[in-house]
């Protein structure tokens, strides 16, 4: 009997051998794009460019703009790129109206060997030849991830009338093998969720599946009438289990349950797809009806390494590329085993992979009439050939659409074709032998781990060096590894968050006391505080101090300081790292306080939990670096150590808009530097600043390091900022708190020992520019989050979006849908993405502004239903907004947008550094120089290009702002804990009588830390 290898190869070789009777290069269309192609694969830099060039394209409308992105995508063509781009280049310049449309024509010829047409008739033309060939179809709509119902209802419309005209036209066409027909019907039609719902929230499956039900019932109905099949296609990881959950839901359903024609894809690269089709396959033996898979490799696997490396987490996807392939067999297998209830497709263009299947079924004895090849159009089109000269079903993937909402499946497809290790370059490209094409995967996995060359997740810092030499290596960063965020894709996550949920709620109404000198006080006076989005209900309670708590917590503050001051700084940041590990232990109880106390989301109250995390062991790192003394120079006969002591106290004033996380990094820096602290949370938000002094004090924070005060700002607050016992102040709040208190601590009071250093974040007023080129999808996606996400309430939300006129009508008319697609509602439901604002106050100034901006400006969208209960500010959208207006130059802090119209960069660069603040900052481009520009312009603490505003990450994004927006200080950058010390240099002559010892010596531990006398 012949091993399944030797088959495999014997069937792979019949399959080269026919693929070569018919030599094709690996892109059908010569000139151009093959010699671009070819350029690619062998300059990683230029085929970024390329593809970043060709991404850009069609979104620009005149010529000019066309040259002009060439020459910036291309202007330092003298490194190693072809002659002919450098040619194509001042050609451009010279003659613009020739070359732009030439170019034009170019990308979109190129784009056309990957769509199959770009309406129903030039579809049906090119399936009209590939029935000629036996060739079969599917159909997909280009384009994904609406950012709207408005677009969702208009995809599913495109879905029905795409079904209805595919069987009219094919009304007549039969089967290409005759031969267990009926599982195969001709009318094939793939579907991706995305493309139907804008408000997809893995964390709300039940949400995205009750709306993508609805909008899939009708076309599964009248596919069913029509006798067509559809395919739910699968898109990136975190939609996976919302459509195999959504898959077995609706084909459960009584109208489906006994209908055979719907399949699912599963996707190999992912390192679950084994579960997820063992799971699948029962339920489909339970539904007792067959169904389909089409097993694939998977389309985004750069997307998942870059996402998960951006994240800090595992990949879902494997590393190695032989594992993909090893997968894939194994799950070839499984779907042959259970052939009596699931139909097989197989989507790939390895022949190694197709030669395995093929081998597998005969051994199983399946024939080859029950399951099919499917293959994408445009592409390895002699194993097609091949395929149907051998007898077996072939299928075509074909695009339809315009290149526009195409082109991320355009760059899929170019990155494929490119890839360093895919099949279709080592065969078509590189001519790689048949026998090495044909090895067995598992014989290729290494067995130490990841092969992940070409995974954007590996660019070290080592490697990238900035064109002035200098190395992007950010030290403090770079070492740094960020805790994950909770990810609530997974099921688990949802039900942990669930029951975190229920057990906060059964604590509602607890007490919490202050906490001084590390005894727990209680006073006469208990400050409710209140769920905004519920008000009659009491999240708990917190004891209110006065001046004489306050006067303790200084007395034992100060008497701890004493002490802390000396211990190893080792030991101080063992203590954050504790409580780090606290915080993630009891991370879902944490994120549940805040969803309940301050109104939010999940996904915005687990990402506090985990800067809070982050910014323990990020400051506790950095304490490690800055605590050792430095020798400054090394001289003969002298040594100078430059080092740090702690300044004193520190009062630490913090929000409730990260009411953990901002009250956590000020207090851990102020701790971790040596100084004892007093906190005092918000008013709002005094249950998650008790929260977290637990947290402290379970981690074991010495009595009088850190103290707890809750209370009202205007009596312990002005106190502690006026004390003379108060040596720093640490705030982070509103302008008119900050500068009161900025001011307050300039005046040095009697018996005050330090000029106090405030550390002062306030608000912003932050603007996002949108260029004539940016990617519409991506501004309107991040900036609806930037302005709406937690309501507009964080001090880097997006208030103000500059449009320049050219591009105003097409901006406007995406985003106000956008906005109205919102999810409004109680945070305590997952997904939502707008809660309620924090309290009434808030409520009512927001309410006023919104007056203000009526009569300033034209209301142009305000969301209409908001939950009758609860401080909920509708979503709100102004046009017409002058620079000069209240809304446009006041910070709102609510779900409130100004959007402003201008002439060109320049004004929409005055018209965004016209602020008194400089917190955060966006821009929307795909021209290389215009983001230059803005990067060196804005003036902004954080800027961001094509990307929201907000969610900086401890170590990567050091958060802080300038001129109104703070004192210039950066939470969770290298230098901030600087801001909690006071440097000294210590110098010793070492020299006797002219004798000096050759090396200084290490400074002595008592340096640093005294023994005390005995
Ligand atoms: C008809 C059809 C429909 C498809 N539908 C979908 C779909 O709905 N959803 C989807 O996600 N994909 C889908 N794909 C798959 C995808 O678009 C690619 O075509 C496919 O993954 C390429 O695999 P291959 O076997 O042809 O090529 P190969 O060259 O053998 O494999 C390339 C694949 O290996 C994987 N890979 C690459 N590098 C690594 C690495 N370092 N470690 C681990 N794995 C790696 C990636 O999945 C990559 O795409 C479809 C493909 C076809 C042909």
């Amino acid at each position: 009997m012949r091993s399944l290898q030797s088959d495999v190869e014997q069937r792979g070789t019949r399959i080269f051998e026919l693929v070569d009777k018919h030599p094709e290069r690996l892109f059908s269309k010569a000139g151009f794009y093959q010699r671009l192609m070819a350029l690619s694969m062998h300059d990683e830099r230029f085929k970024t460019q390329l593809f970043r060039f060709v991404a850009v394209l069609p979104s620009l409308r005149r010529s000019s703009e066309i040259i002009q992105h060439l020459e910036e995508y291309f202007s330092d063509s003298n490194d190693g790129f072809s002659p002919l781009i450098g040619m194509g280049v001042r050609v451009a310049r010279i003659v613009p109206w020739i070359s732009a449309p030439v170019l034009r024509w170019n990308v979109s010829e190129m784009a056309r060997q990957f769509i199959a047409g770009r309406n129903p008739h030039e579809v049906i033309a090119t399936l009209r030849k590939r029935r000629a060939q036996k060739i079969g179809f599917t159909v997909d709509v280009l384009g994904e991830a609406v950012v709207s119902e408005a677009e969702a209802d208009e995809y599913a419309a495109l879905y029905v009338d795409l079904l209805e005209k595919l069987a009219r036209e094919t009304r007549d066409w039969t089967d290409s093998l005759g031969k267990n027909a009926e599982l195969f019907p001709v009318v094939n039609l793939s579907v991706k969720i995305s493309a139907l719902y804008s408000q997809i929230s893995p964390a709300a499956p039940a949400d995205a599946m009750a709306h993508l039900s609805t909008k899939l019932r009708p076309l599964l109905r009248r596919a069913r009438e029509l006798g067509a099949f559809i395919n739910f296609d699968m898109e990136s990881y975190a939609l996976k289990n919302t459509t195999l959950e959504l898959f077995k839901t609706i084909l459960t359903e009584a109208e489906f349950k006994d209908w055979p024609h719907a399949g699912i894809v599963i996707q190999a690269y992912l390192r679950d797809s084994e579960g997820d089709l063992r799971d699948l396959i029962e339920w489909g033996r339970g539904r007792d009806t067959r169904f389909a898979v089409r097993l694939v490799k998977g389309a985004y696997w750069d997307y998942e390494t870059t996402k998960s490396g951006q994240n800090g987490s595992n990949p879902p996807v494997f590393l190695q590329k032989p594992e993909s392939d090893a997968n894939f067999e194994k799950l070839t297998r499984v779907l042959f085993e259970n052939d009596s209830v699931v139909t097989p497709a197989f989507g790939s263009h390895n022949v190694r992979s197709i030669a395995h299947a093929q081998a597998v079924a005969d051994e199983l004895g399946i024939d080859r009439s029950r399951f099919e090849y499917q293959l994408l159009y445009g592409m390895a089109g002699p194993i097609k050939r091949a395929l149907v000269e051998m007898g077996y079903r072939v299928r075509e993937y074909c695009p339809i659409g315009e290149l526009l909402p195409g082109m991320a499946y355009l760059v899929r497809r170019l990155l494929e074709n490119t890839s360093n290790e895919g099949f279709l370059r080592a065969k078509f490209a590189e001519n790689v032998p048949a026998k090495e094409l044909l090895r067995d995967p598992k014989e290729l996995i290494k067995p130490n781990g990841a092969n992940r060359s070409g995974s954007p997740v590996m660019a070290t810092a080592e490697n990238r060096q900035n064109k002035n030499g200098a190395s992007l290596h950010t030290t403090a960063g770079d070492s740094f590894r960020n805790a994950p965020l909770v990810s609530f894709i997974y099921k688990d996550s949802q039900d942990k968050m669930q029951s975190a949920l229920r057990e906060a709620r059964k604590r509602f109404g607890e007490k919490h006391p202050l906490y001084i000198g590390g005894e727990k006080i209680w006073t006469d006076n208990l400050t409710p505080s209140v769920n905004p989005a519920e008000p009659t209900e009491i999240v708990g309670y917190g004891t209110e101090a006065g001046v004489d708590e306050a006067e303790r917590a200084v007395k034992a503050a100060r008497a701890a300081f004493e002490k802390w001051r000396w211990t190893p700084f080792e030991e101080r940041a063992q203590l954050l790292e504790r409580a780090a590990a606290i915080m993630e232990r009891r991370r879902y109880e944490l994120s549940a306080v805040e969803v309940f106390e301050v109104g939010k989301p999940w996904s915005e109250a687990d990402a506090d939990i985990r800067e809070a995390i982050d910014f323990c062991t990020f400051y506790a790192q950095q304490m490690r670096r800055l605590g050792r003394p430095k020798l400054t120079q090394q001289v003969p006969g002298e040594e100078s150590y430059h080092h740090y002591w702690p300044r004193g106290v520190a009062f630490v004033i913090a929000p409730w808009n990260f009411p953990i996380a901002i009250l956590c990094g000020m207090a851990a820096a102020g701790v971790v530097t040596g100084n004892a602290v007093i906190m005092k949370p918000s008013e709002q938000s005094i249950i998650c600043g008790a929260m977290l002094m637990q947290v402290f004090e379970e981690a074991g924070v010495p009595p009088g390091v850190l103290n707890f005060l809750s209370g009202h700002g205007s009596v312990i607050g002005a106190h502690l900022v006026d004390h003379k016992d108060v040596d720093l102040i640490a705030f982070t709040g509103s302008r008119e708190v900050g500068l009161k208190i900025w001011e307050s601590a300039g005046i040095t009071r009697p018996g005050q020992r330090e000029l106090k250093r405030v550390i002062c974040e306030m608000g912003g007023k932050n603007a996002m520019i949108v260029d004539a080129d940016a990617d519409l999808d991506e501004t309107i996606m991040y900036s609806i989050y930037s302005a709406f996400g937690f309501q507009g309430q964080k001090c880097s939300a997006l208030s103000r979006l500059i449009l320049l006129e050219e591009n105003y009508d097409r901006v406007m008319e995406r985003l106000i849908p956008a906005a109205a697609s919102l999810r409004i509602g109680n945070p305590e439901q997952p997904g939502i993405m707008v809660g309620p604002v924090i309290d009434e106050p808030a409520y009512r100034r927001i309410l006023e502004y919104i007056e203000i901006g009526k009569k300033e400006a034209t209301l142009a969208y305000q969301a209409k239903e908001v939950p009758p209960h609860g401080y909920f500010i509708p979503p709100t959208i102004f046009t017409d907004v002058k620079p000069n207006m209240r809304i446009a130059r006041e910070e709102i802090f609510g779900p409130v947008l100004s959007v402003l119209k201008v002439r060109d960069l320049d004004e929409a660069l005055e018209v965004a550094n016209g602020t008194d603040y400089a917190l955060t900052g966006g821009f929307f481009s795909r021209s290389p120089d215009n983001i230059e520009r803005i990067k060196a312009r804005l003036e902004a603490g954080n800027v961001y290009i094509n990307r929201s505003c907000t969610g900086a990450i401890v170590g990567r994004h050091p958060f802080g702002g300038f001129k109104m927006s703070g004192s210039g200080t950066k939470a969770g950058g290298e230098d901030y804990l600087l801001q909690f010390l006071v440097p000294r240099v210590v110098t010793e002559n070492t020299s006797r009588h002219g004798f000096a010892p050759e090396q200084s010596p290490q400074y002595r531990d008592e340096f640093l830390w005294p023994k005390p006398r005995q």
